[in-house]
């Protein structure tokens, strides 16, 4: 029977959710769809964006703070609304990262991919890290991992029964918002053709991405869950420190 590869059905998730996003903002407004709820849709999904990425990269990939339970459920809905995929995958792929920068190993260099092959999901794959075991031990992802897709149409189809321009809308445009996000800091935040080098990215880019086009700070000291390096402004800190971590571990930062 014919069956796709994991890259491939990455790739057309993609282009049908791109697509669908490109789409769904004229079907918003022809169905009765106000500015004002586009603008409340918008910011909601960008926030949510936001925490999810903070949750699968500072919180699961790097271990770099401590969440409250208010905080984990918060991110894990985000993950769940984005359509990323599953949290487990995200973790090995940016552990790779990690584990071999800019080498051929390197799922998403810019080195061995153009910026189109990176937006098309087309990751190199390969098994050059053993298992997070750490990962393991955290109950609710791996539940999330485990029925990711499930969650992930259950949200949609809720969504939908409740007001079908907004499910269209809020999902495939918020996937196809943050992947572009993501597709940059991957490419961009790494030099091509030159040595090992993380880069940081300028100020717009860094608040629109939560602060992750500081990523030269990161790759410096990537145990802190702040990318500011002592000197640049860190959204995505500043919502960790007031919205996500567990107050333990607030009284000893702040
Ligand atoms: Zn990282
Ligand atoms: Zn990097």
């Amino acid at each position: 029977m014919f069956k796709l590869s994991y890259t491939d059905t990455v790739t057309l998730k993609v282009l049908v959710f791109s697509a669908i996003a490109v789409f769904s903002i004229p079907y918003y407004f022809s169905a009765g769809g106000t500015l004002l709820g586009f603008i409340l849709i918008r910011v909601i999904g960008s926030l949510m964006g936001g925490i999810a990425h903070i949750g699968s990269h500072r919180w699961l990939c790097h271990n770099s703070f401590k969440p409250s339970i208010f905080g984990k459920y918060l991110m894990l809905t985000g993950m769940v609304m984005n359509g990323h995929g599953s949290p487990l995958q995200i973790v090995i792929a940016h552990r790779l990262h990690h584990a071999h920068t800019d080498t051929k190993n390197d799922p998403h260099s810019p080195m061995y991919h153009s910026w189109f092959s990176l937006w098309l999901g087309r990751y190199t794959i390969n098994s050059g890290i053993k298992i997070p075991k750490d990962f393991f031990k955290n109950k609710e992802a791996v539940f999330v991992s485990k029925h990711y897709w499930k969650l992930f149409y259950a949200f949609n189809i809720i969504l939908a029964l409740i007001d079908l321009k907004t499910a269209l809308f809020f999902s495939p445009v918020n996937f196809a918002y943050s992947w572009i996000i993501i597709t940059a800091v991957n490419y961009n935040t790494h030099k091509k053709n030159e040595v090992v080098e993380a880069r940081n990215l300028n100020s717009v880019f860094n608040f629109i991405s939560y602060g992750e086009g500081l990523h030269k700070n990161h790759h410096e000291d990537q145990t802190n869950y702040s990318f500011s390096g002592g000197t640049r402004f860190d959204l995505g800190a500043v919502i960790v420190e007031k919205l996500l971590m567990h107050n333990n571990q607030r009284t000893t930062a702040g």
